[in-house]
């Protein structure tokens, strides 16, 4: 058997007017994320640990912004791509940690939410998601609330 290991990382910025998707879950909150698709940055951050796990390049290549096919992409439509591709390479998602940095809203109520999405779309039960959410105490663009973001790692099986 072989294992692979990748990680992602992620950031949008904080704007007036847009929601505010996180894992597939829409969170009640004033501010959004800004992004070409819907800018949900841990389903970004998930997508690029997996591509890296397996040396495929990141999700720009994949689904570049400047393309308008992906304007307002579902995040989660993008994932099941991925998916696709991994599976094509013969390999399997084993697991996946990330964490997620926003100072607001408050995430907690929302993981199992985004750990059930993120686990039906990849053909997995939620125990093999770990999600964490943090604050940036304050500190930065994270801090200051200009930004979401998030980061992955993810361990996948091969045959
Ligand atoms: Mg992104």
């Amino acid at each position: 058997m072989t294992i692979r290991i990748g990680n992602g990382y992620d950031i949008h910025r904080l704007v007036a007017e847009r929601p505010l998707i996180l894992g597939g879950v829409k969170i009640p909150h004033e501010l959004g994320l800004l992004g070409h698709s819907d800018a949900d940055a841990l389903t970004h951050a998930i997508m690029d640990a997996m591509l890296g796990a397996l040396s495929l390049g990141d999700i720009g290549h994949y689904f570049p912004p400047t393309d308008p096919k992906w304007a307002g992409a579902d995040s989660l439509v993008l994932l099941s791509q991925v998916q696709t591709l991994v599976k094509a390479n013969g390999f399997r998602v084993g697991n996946i940690d990330s964490v997620i940095v926003a100072e607001r809203p408050k995430l907690k109520p929302h993981i199992s939410a985004m750990r059930s999405r993120l686990a039906d779309v990849l053909e997995l039960k939620p125990d093999q998601i770990g999600i964490k959410a943090t604050t940036n105490e304050k500190l930065g663009p994270v801090g200051r609330e200009e930004g979401i973001a998030a980061y992955a790692v993810v361990l996948l099986f091969g045959d």
